[in-house]
């Protein structure tokens, strides 16, 4: 009796495998694009037409192959880059698998022009493959025509070809990203060869924040830039592009209250390690890695996304004007005046020079002009003060009596790890004493805050914005050196900036200048 069971041939297999890694056109140019990297090409062009379901040409010109390897590289498994299962350990290329050329062949009409010294054209069709010689210099050429023509099931399930389209040139993008060196091109885009932040530059826009450690490189784009997605997010591992929830997640923490919850940061990271740190056999299509030490991935690039929120203030220019006199004015919140002698840290030196202050924005020159939202600044220097542990105390001559209402139980009990002192005396709070940058005048107001906002930091921002002053330029200048110690300089507690630069471009900008 004749089996049952039948071992396919090799076609089929191709096809059936071909499922894992191409998924459609874009995981097609993806792995190509990834072939031509790992052959040292220095250009890369590549054509699509109708999303690369009708059409997908790629050219490059690096190392190309004899008519022998170009036959064996569409069989499957066959690869040039391991040898052993230990050479993971030590890989340096992008593929490693030998399975696209196989897989990509046996769902389209392909053609493979290719030369190493000597030109080979190769030609797959249905399974039959035909060889002749041909010209070209050195490197390789391949043409992937009517992809899943063989396989209507899947072809039904494709995206649309705009969709298609977009998903390509993000691929290109990505790839492009992590080889500033190299020439791509995707039909009339033409990348040309340059240095990574010119890249960064023209494909994601500037980052502001760079992030910086010890095999980490890359930046990070401002807090308001924050995208309701992940799409937003390059990683690479040795200049593998790859997702990694663990990183999202390291990054995410490192932003912290920056941004809201449900937003995610932009950002473009680069991690360089030893490759047998990682497994990044996990995914077909090597989109996922894992991790030999997770705990200690994760701090080092929370640790560097945190570093990179923390200004670094280079100066080119000598000190160019006098601190205006800080008089001990005394300011109806907060004071800073005492405080300022207290530590002892102005390790750098300001050549900014106060030109005006409008009540509440103070204007500086840098290189830029810099425009101070004086209350945002008010709020970041109330919050972080009320978050340092040691807090210097004031007591008050006259204490201070406020009526205690139900449910003002929970927040009050908080209230003395902000350095208040207080007893309740007859459903009255009573309170002693104030960190001395909280003024006994301004408390309440600040209380009352407190109680109605959600959280420290909504109550310092809604607090100091609600205050009705207008400042000086010499408490706008006091206030401007208090925040020099804040340890964020940039934002204000909820996420907005502190102050805006204009430089000559904005300027252009906004006077409509071309
Ligand atoms: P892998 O990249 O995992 O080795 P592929 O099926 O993608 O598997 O490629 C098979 C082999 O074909 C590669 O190992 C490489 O030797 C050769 N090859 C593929 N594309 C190119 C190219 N553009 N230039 C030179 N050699 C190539
Ligand atoms: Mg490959």
């Amino acid at each position: 009796m004749q089996s049952k069971i039948l071992k396919l041939p090799e076609t089929v297999i191709n096809q059936i495998a071909a499922g894992e890694v191409v998924e459609n056109p874009a995981s097609i140019v993806k792995e190509l694009v990834e072939n031509s990297l790992d052959a040292g090409a220095r250009r890369i062009d590549i054509k699509i037409e109708r999303g690369g379901f009708e059409k997908i040409v790629i050219e490059d010109d690096g190392c190309g192959m004899s008519r022998e390897e170009a036959l064996l590289s569409l069989e499957r498994h066959a690869t040039s880059k391991i040898r052993c299962i230990e050479d993971l350990d030590t890989l340096s290329t992008m593929g490693f698998r030998g399975e696209a050329l196989a897989a990509i062949s046996s769902v389209s009409r392909f053609e493979m022009r290719t030369s190493n010294g000597k030109a080979t054209r190769l030609v797959v069709e249905g399974g039959n493959v035909v060889t002749e010689l041909c010209a070209r210099n050195q490197g390789t050429t391949l043409e992937v025509r009517d992809l899943f023509y063989n396989v209507p099931a899947r072809k039904k399930f494709q995206k649309s070809q705009s969709a298609s389209q977009a998903a390509i040139l993000r691929v290109v993008e990505t790839l492009a990203l992590a080889h500033p060196e190299i020439a791509f091109s995707l039909n009339d885009q033409v990348f040309a060869p340059t240095t990574l932040e010119k890249r960064l530059e023209r494909i994601v826009g500037k980052y502001e924040h760079l992030v910086r450690g010890q095999g980490i490189f890359g930046y990070i784009a401002s807090p308001l830039q924050a995208a309701v997605n992940r799409t937003g997010q390059y990683l690479y591992i040795n200049k593998r592009p790859l997702f990694s929830p663990l990183i999202s997640k390291a990054v995410k923490e490192a932003v912290g209250t920056r941004i809201a919850e449900s937003m995610h940061p932009r950002f473009v990271l680069f991690l360089e390690m030893a490759p047998d740190r990682i497994d990044v056999n996990v995914h077909p299509q090597k989109r996922e890695v894992r991790f030999r030490e997770e705990g200690a991935i994760f701090r080092k690039v929370k640790e560097a996304v945190e570093k990179a929120f923390v200004p670094v203030h280079e100066f080119s220019e000598p000190l160019v004007f006098t601190t205006p006199e800080v008089e001990s004015f005394s300011m109806n919140f907060p004071t800073f005046a005492c405080k300022a002698e207290e530590r002892q840290l102005d390790h750098w030196t300001m050549p900014e020079q106060p030109l005006a202050v409008f009540g509440k924005f103070l204007l500086l020159q840098k290189q830029k002009l810099v425009i101070v939202d004086l209350k945002a600044v008010s709020s970041r220097i109330l919050f972080e003060n009320l978050q340092t542990e040691k807090k210097a105390i004031t007591p008050l001559l006259w204490p201070l009596e406020i009526p205690i209402l139900p449910g003002d139980e929970e927040k009050i009990s908080q209230l003395e790890q902000l350095g208040v002192e207080y007893r309740i005396l007859n459903k009255t709070l009573v309170v002693d004493a104030l960190p001395s940058f909280l003024e006994a005048a301004s408390f309440p107001a600040f209380y009352a805050e407190w109680k109605g906002g959600k959280s420290l930091k909504e109550t310092t921002s809604r607090f100091s914005r609600s205050q009705t002053k207008t400042f000086s330029l010499q408490q706008a200048w006091a206030l401007w050196q208090e925040l020099q110690k804040c340890q964020d300089r940039i934002y204000d507690p909820l996420g907005n900036p502190l102050f805006i630069e204009l430089d000559e471009e904005r300027l252009t900008q906004l006077l409509h200048r071309k």
